[in-house]
């Protein structure tokens, strides 16, 4: 699948519609990394020249080969769970927030700081083996430039403890599905924010599986919430009453993929 299939609309032409979504437990499987179910609606996506945000906690190094893949890379996507924005045809962006983080981790004693294993903590082999990728998606993984993701290995007393010497240094915490991300605070819903004034403010639906997705999810007109057997269910949303957010039966990109092709019908895209 290559990008130069269909030229896309430029941005001063308001698309139907603008979709950002989340990767790990929506649409890529959470055991396999797969968008293979996603297919057919991201068929129509492409077809229907609508843009498809990638928005997700991994490094411009790791989304720029996946969103070309997918065919979207003349659009901006949201890297680092929202604390970078990396520009439509670009391989990399550069940023200090990370080495700041470093830093402030360094800072923190020694009986805290050890309860949290952060990517740069860990050998590209080391995160290969905690994140199930391939050795070079693992590389690219620890590639950060705004934020760090790491294991937690302490108790709920000795978390607030470490997130307590972290916000001396404004570096806040999420709890996303797998991992938690120390940054400066940004989220998906702020780049979100900016990328839809850029389009012109189409119609906008969101898809996310965890509480790193909630901003995001909420802020669309529509929300798409993905099943994620592999962790708690996010809580009620705002919206989700008036039918503005559901829920899919199906996880992971199958889940993407029924709700996608029911919104696009609805919306009267073929
Ligand atoms: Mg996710």
């Amino acid at each position: 699948m290559t990008d130069s299939r269909l030229p896309r609309k430029p941005m001063n032409q308001t698309p139907a519609l603008i979709v950002f979504t989340d990767l790990d437990g929506t649409l890529l499987d959470h055991d396999s990394y797969s968008h293979g179910p996603a297919e057919p609606a991201l068929d129509r996506l492409r077809a229907a020249q609508i843009p498809v945000i990638l928005a997700s906690s991994k490094t411009a190094a790791e989304i720029a080969p996946l969103r070309a893949t997918l065919g979207f890379s003349d659009c901006p996507a949201i890297v680092e769970n929202g604390a970078g924005l990396l520009p439509a045809g670009a391989d990399d962006i550069e940023g200090d927030d990370y080495v700041r983080l470093r830093a402030a981790l360094e800072e923190i004693p020694n009986t805290l700081r050890t309860l949290f294993t952060g990517f740069g903590d860990m050998t590209a082999d080391q995160i290969a083996q905690d994140t199930s990728l391939p050795l070079r998606d693992a590389a690219n993984a620890g590639k950060r430039k705004f934020s760090e993701p790491g294991r937690w290995h302490g108790t709920d007393d000795q978390i607030a403890a470490f997130l307590d010497h972290l916000s001396t240094h404004s570096i806040t915490a999420r709890q996303g599905g797998r991992y938690l991300t120390l940054s400066f605070g940004q989220t998906k819903a702020d780049q979100m924010q900016t990328i839809l004034a850029r389009y012109n403010s189409p119609k906008s639906i969101a898809l996310g599986d965890a509480p790193n997705d909630i901003e995001m999810l909420e802020t669309a007109d529509h929300g798409v919430i993905i099943h994620n057997p592999h962790r708690a269910p996010l809580p009620p949303l705002a919206g989700e009453d008036k039918g503005r957010i559901q829920r899919t039966k199906l996880s992971g990109p199958a889940g993407w993929n029924a709700a996608m092709q029911q919104l696009l019908s609805d919306h009267g895209i073929d």
